[in-house]
């Protein structure tokens, strides 16, 4: 109670009688959580709708995987079939990607966790809104901090714009190593963008064989 009264006052000093609930939900809602296993934290929020996204969905999506992965993949938000299933990437897209992890000599069951930044499916597949993002982007902090991969892959440049709050071309934020709660995180071509322009999968290739050979060398 003392804290939130000294920033309840410290916000009124700064910005007058206008309250930022959103900075107070964002910085500290899920960090306070009690440390839960992944399927405990899953059973806690699939019944979430704190933002309009919980009331048009047909399923969550919390993702699926290796509890215990090396590598965290993110893509956006779920797609048709993930939202009807509730299963993360089981689309065409996912397919692919299944086929890239398989080639790198991984598979989503084993030492690989995918997810979305949003859990639930925006209508008609748009972009999540930034209001929606950040009432889910704490559920996803927590999966990071439960999971503690070596490395995170942002999916596309919605994922990867949302989680490095980077309004940057995809080209040009896929060349480095950047950095997320502490943990390396790399930026590539989200598989759905492979399908639409087959040009891009030599980069994405690349990637992939840069991100194989990090995991190697870091397990
Ligand atoms: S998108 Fe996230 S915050 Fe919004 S209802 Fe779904 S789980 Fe909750």
């Amino acid at each position: 109670m003392d804290k939130i009264r000294e920033y309840l006052i410290q916000n009124r000093d700064l910005f007058g009688s206008e309250l930022f609930i959103n900075s107070i939900v964002n910085t500290s809602k899920y960090d306070n959580y009690p440390v839960l296993n992944l399927n405990e934290f899953k059973e806690s929020i699939c019944g979430c709708k704190e933002c309009p996204l919980g009331q048009s969905r047909t399923e969550f999506v919390f993702g699926g995987g290796d509890p215990n992965a090396n590598l965290l993949l993110v893509g956006e938000a779920p797609g048709e079939q993930e939202d009807l299933k509730g299963e993360p990437f089981i689309g065409r897209a996912g397919k692919l990607l299944d086929k890239i992890l398989l080639a790198i000599g991984l598979n989503r069951n084993k030492n690989v966790f995918i997810t979305n930044v949003v859990k639930c499916r925006p209508p008609n597949n748009r972009d999540p809104l930034p209001s929606e993002v950040e009432k889910c982007e704490p559920y996803l902090n927590k999966q990071i901090s439960l999971i503690n991969p070596i490395l995170i892959v942002a999916l596309g440049r919605v994922a990867a714009k949302t989680l490095l709050k980077l309004e940057m071309p995809l080209k040009d934020l896929r060349d480095k190593i950047h950095d997320y709660s502490g943990i390396p995180l790399r930026v590539t071509y989200h598989p759905a963008a492979l399908l639409r322009n087959p040009m891009l999968k030599k980069a994405a290739w690349e990637d992939f064989q840069w991100i194989q050979k990090y995991i190697n060398n870091k397990s």
